[in-house]
């Protein structure tokens, strides 16, 4: 097994094509192991490089083509950054969640609803609205990234 991979991570997506009704070929499971090697947000073109990083013979068109599947069996969920630009992060369909997304080093972690689903419910009701779904994406600095922050202006000062 290459190093890196996460093969929990990686059933896990093969489980989520194959319940869907999709075979588990070749390059559907290269890039669901180049998926789970991630350890936060990513986007094609890192999965591309990571590929060849570890010799791994896989084409563009095929990494997109799997991206957009997996995205629509919501187990990658496509961002969009603050930058404008997009991303994917791994993703858990059969729970409901929002992400937490460091800006710097662009770990990700869920959040369950909390709080928030008493307020959606209020917006739409003050708004004559019965709300079926919502999205929402939270970007910030992690506290990894914050301590560190702190550490470089310490040293600076
Ligand atoms: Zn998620
Ligand atoms: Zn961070
Ligand atoms: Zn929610």
């Amino acid at each position: 097994m290459r190093p890196g991979i996460n093969s929990d991570q990686t059933e896990r997506i093969i489980q989520a094509l194959k319940r869907a009704g999709y075979q588990a070929t070749p390059n559907r499971r290269l890039v669901a192991e180049l998926v789970a090697a991630t350890g936060g947000h990513f986007t094609a073109a890192e999965l591309l490089e990571r590929g060849r990083r570890e010799r791994v013979n896989i084409g563009r068109a095929t990494v997109f083509r799997a991206l957009e599947l997996l995205a629509s069996l919501r187990v990658v969920e496509r961002l969009d950054l603050p930058s404008g630009s997009h991303a994917y992060v791994v993703c858990d369909p059969d729970e409901h969640h929002h992400h937490l997304v460091c800006s710097t080093c662009g770990r990700s972690e869920d959040i369950a609803d909390g709080e928030l689903a008493r307020l959606v419910d209020e917006i739409g009701r003050r708004n004559g609205y019965r709300i079926e779904a919502h999205r929402l994406e939270l970007f910030g600095i992690c506290p990894a990234c914050s301590a560190a922050d702190t550490a470089e202006r310490e040293t600076l000062a």
